[in-house]
Order: structure tokens, then C-alpha cells, then sequence
């Protein structure tokens, strides 16, 4: 269905033609436009690619759309999109845990006093 680009209504009257191709006038904020089915998705592939490379960065949602003002549920959107696409050097869930530091400074601790003096 067409909607208006500026407020999304899709209270549309036609509006004659430019270029051979159908206008539009929005009825409610007097907004003029052609249609485009290729443009109604919104963001163009590169902001997309922006986007993900941003969250593959580490950087939240919330934080993507501070910065490009792009609603975080449409990034969450194009991410699972793009789940299959990602690249073989993404395992997020390789990251060390704080558990296994622990673990290791416990280790290095214990050697330490091994070989101090005086065990009597
Ligand atoms: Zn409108």
C-alpha cells in the first residue's frame, strides 16, 4: 500500500503525473510524492552495511540508533537478515569470561606462595 514518506498515512490522493510517473499528494501533511515500491523498504544497502558493521563492532542497538537515528528494532531487523552472511571470524560466545580470569589468577597466586620461603 502507498504511504505518505513524511507521516506514514496512507490517506494518498493521486496528484496527476511527473515524468510518466504517478504522483502523489499525502491528505493529511500535503506532502508530495512519486511512487516507488524500491524505496518504501527505506535505507539504502550502504547504511544498511553501516549499520552492521557498527554491531559487529560491539556497539548496542541503542547505541546504533543514537548514532544514525535509525530505530533499533529495524538494525535488530537487518541483523537477523544478515545472520547467515556473517563472517567465520564472528563467535561471540568465545569471548573469555570473567570466571576463567579468576580461575587463572587463582592459579598464579597459589604457585607464587609454592615458592616463597620458609614452608617450614
Ligand atoms: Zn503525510
Amino acid at each position: 500500500m502507498t504511504k505518505c514518506p513524511r507521516c506514514q498515512s496512507s490517506h494518498i490522493r493521486k496528484n496527476g503525473h511527473r515524468r510518466g510517473k504517478q504522483n502523489h499528494i499525502c491528505a493529511d501533511c500535503g506532502r508530495q510524492f512519486v511512487e516507488n515500491p524500491k524505496t518504501n523498504r527505506g535505507y539504502s544497502d550502504d547504511i544498511r552495511k553501516i549499520c552492521l558493521k557498527m554491531y559487529l563492532n560491539g556497539m548496542g542497538f541503542r547505541g546504533i540508533e543514537r548514532v544514525t537515528d535509525i530505530h533499533h528494532t529495524t538494525v535488530i531487523k537487518w541483523v537477523k537478515q544478515a545472520g547467515e552472511n556473517l563472517p567465520d571470524a564472528y563467535h561471540p560466545e568465545v569471548i573469555p569470561e570473567v570466571g576463567e580470569l579468576d580461575e587463572l589468577q587463582t592459579f598464579v597466586g597459589s604457585k607464587k606462595t609454592r615458592s616463597g620461603f620458609g614452608q617450614q
